[in-house]
C-alpha cells in the first residue's frame, strides 16, 4: 500500500520512518525540493494545487493525509474526487482557522478561553473593551510555533498590534494566566476504535515547544482530556491521529488549539510508548488494528531549535535517541529532537532539566 503526503517535512519523514517496518510505501508533495521527507521517501515537487501532480499522486497511492494542517482547499477538491483522505478535510478545515477551531469547541461545549474575531481595528478596541487586557492577537490562519501573534498588555498596546498583523483576518483573545500547558493525542481507527496516549506536559519558549514530559499524571485532567478529544473524533468521523493542546488554569483544562496530525508534543512514543504516534497513525488510515499507546517508561523529549548540537557531544549522554530532520538551520526553526525514556517521572525530569541547561548554555 503506497501512503501519499501532502507536506514532507519532519513529521512527514517520521511517518514514512515509522511505516517501512510495516511494508507501507511513501509518496510526498511538497514544493520545495530536497525536504526532510524527500530524504528518506520519493516525492512529487511543485505546487499543492498543481492539477497533474495532484492526479499523478491519487493515481499512485490508496490514501493520502497531510504533514502539515495548511493545505489549500483546492488540493483537497482535486484529490477527494480520486482517493481517499484522512484524516477528514472538514477537520482539517477547521484546524486551519483559529475561529472555527473556538466555535467548534463552543459548539462541542468544551472550554476555551474567551475570544473575538477582529477585522478592523474598531473590532480590535471592541474586543479588547470586552474581553479585557492582557490579551494575544493572533491571526486566524497560516500561525505556527507562535508566528502572527501580538501579546497585549496595554491600552497603547492596541495601535500597534494592529499595524503589525491588521493585514489579515484575525482573533483577539484572553491572555491564559495557565498553570502550566498539556496536550492530549488520540487515535481513531476507521471502525471507531479508539485510544489516547497518555498526558503531556509541555513547556513553550517564545511560543516553541522546548519540552514534552509523558506521561503527566493527573488523572482528573486525564479523564477530561479523553472526553475532549473523544468528542472532537466523533463529530468528525476522524480517522488518524488528533492532537489538542491545552491550558491548565486553576485545574481546569482550556482548550488552546487542535492539529489533525501527529504532533511535536508526541514525538516522545517513538521510544517511549509501545507504539508511535506515527505508527499509529498509519494503521488508522491504512485500516489496521491500532496499536497500544502505553507508556514504556517516563519519557521527556527536548526540541533542538535554531542550531543543531554537535551530534558527538548529544550522544556522549547514556540511552539519549537523537532525531536530526536533515534541515538547513535557521533560528526560531525546529531541527531536530532528543527523547529520553527513564525508569521513574523524577528521572526522567531532573535528566530534562540537566539537557535543557546543556542545551541553554550550549555546552552540547
Ligand atoms: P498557539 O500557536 O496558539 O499554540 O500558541 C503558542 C504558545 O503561545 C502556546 O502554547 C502558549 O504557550 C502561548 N499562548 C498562545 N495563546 C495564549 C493565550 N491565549 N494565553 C496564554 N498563552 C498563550
Amino acid at each position: 500500500m503506497t501512503i501519499g503526503v501532502l507536506g514532507a517535512g519532519q513529521l512527514g519523514r517520521m511517518l514514512a520512518l515509522a511505516g517501512y517496518p510495516l511494508g507501507l510505501d511513501f509518496l510526498f508533495l511538497d514544493a520545495q525540493p530536497g525536504t526532510p521527507a524527500n530524504q528518506v521517501a520519493p516525492q512529487l515537487t511543485g505546487s499543492f494545487t498543481d492539477p497533474s501532480l495532484l492526479a499523478d499522486l491519487a493515481g499512485r497511492c490508496q490514501v493520502v493525509t497531510f504533514d502539515w494542517e495548511n493545505v489549500p482547499a483546492a488540493a483537497l477538491d482535486v484529490l477527494e474526487a480520486k482517493v481517499a483522505i484522512a484524516p477528514p478535510r472538514a477537520a482539517l478545515a477547521t484546524a486551519q482557522d483559529r475561529l472555527l477551531e473556538k466555535q467548534l469547541f463552543a459548539r462541542l461545549g468544551i472550554a476555551t478561553n474567551a475570544s473575538q474575531p477582529v477585522d478592523s481595528l474598531a473590532d480590535l478596541n471592541r474586543a479588547v473593551a470586552t474581553i479585557g487586557l492582557p490579551g494575544v492577537l493572533k491571526t486566524r490562519r497560516l500561525g505556527y510555533d507562535g508566528k502572527g501573534q501580538c501579546v497585549l498588555r496595554r491600552s497603547g498596546d492596541v495601535n500597534k498590534a494592529w499595524a503589525e498583523l491588521g493585514n489579515a483576518p484575525l482573533l483577539y483573545e484572553q491572555l491564559v494566566p495557565f498553570d502550566y500547558e498539556v496536550s492530549a493525542i488520540g487515535v481513531r481507527g476507521r471502525d471507531g476504535e479508539f485510544a489516547m496516549y497518555p498526558l503531556n506536559r509541555n513547556l513553550h519558549e517564545g511560543g516553541i515547544l522546548r519540552l514534552t514530559r509523558a506521561p503527566w499524571k493527573a488523572p482528573r485532567l486525564e479523564a477530561a482530556a479523553r472526553r475532549t478529544i473523544r468528542r472532537v473524533m466523533e463529530h468528525f468521523s476522524y480517522v488518524g491521529v488528533l492532537a489538542i493542546e491545552f491550558f491548565v488554569h486553576r485545574g481546569r483544562l482550556l482548550a488552546n488549539e487542535m492539529a489533525p496530525r501527529v504532533h511535536n508534543s508526541g514525538h516522545w512514543t517513538i521510544e517511549g510508548a509501545v507504539t508511535s504516534q506515527f505508527e499509529n497513525h498509519l494503521r488508522a488510515i491504512a485500516g489496521l488494528p491500532l496499536g497500544s499507546t502505553a507508556a514504556r517508561g517516563h519519557s521527556a523529549m527536548l526540541n533542538l531549535i535554531g542550531t543543531m548540537p554537535e551530534r558527538h557531544k548529544l550522544l556522549d549522554e547514556p540511552g539519549l535517541h537523537l532525531h536530526d530532520y536533515g534541515k538547513t538551520a535557521r533560528p526560531g526553526r525546529k531541527l531536530g529532537h532528543m527523547t529520553i525514556v527513564e525508569s521513574t517521572s523524577i528521572k526522567a525530569a531532573a535528566r530534562a532539566q540537566r539537557l535543557l541547561r546543556r542545551l541553554q548554555s550550549r555546552k552540547i
